[in-house]
């Protein structure tokens, strides 16, 4: 199935033509920023999957994971739509809560547990890695 999304003021929008490799919730401490102290919820999809259309800015990081990240957000609005590794170039990382529907999305892991708050809220039914899986 095709799924569609976009920041929250609509000035990105993007199409994804496949589905998922995988879902997952990352505690790392990078997206606990993003996800406002939480842990992010992302779709990792193949990236000639997904056409991208609007203004996005980006941010280049060294990760906790030791790759070179790239995440790109809405100029305007400051939605974090997606972000990829250079050393992962055929893969996009798609943050859940920009899907127009998201309610099919069944997360299968979640990584860098060891990152995550002592309160943090971990569903055992998850597959767990204390930091990013190989
Ligand atoms: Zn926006
Ligand atoms: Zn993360």
């Amino acid at each position: 199935m095709t799924r569609t999304g976009g920041c929250k003021c609509g000035a990105v929008r993007y199409t994804i033509s496949a589905e998922p490799v995988t879902a997952r919730l990352c505690w790392c401490r990078d997206c606990q920023y993003w996800a406002t102290g939480n842990a992010a919820v992302n779709i990792v999809v193949p990236r000639a999957a997904m056409a991208v259309e609007g203004d996005l800015r980006t941010w280049d990081s060294l990760a906790d994971s030791g790759r070179h990240m790239r995440r790109s957000f809405c100029g305007t609005c400051g939605t974090q739509v997606f972000s990829e590794a250079r050393e992962n170039a055929d893969a996009m990382v798609v943050r859940v809560g920009t899907l127009d529907a998201a309610g099919d999305i069944r997360p299968e892991s979640v990584i860098w547990t060891e990152s995550a708050p002592p309160w943090a809220s971990i569903d055992p039914a998850l597959k767990a890695f204390p930091r990013q899986p190989t």
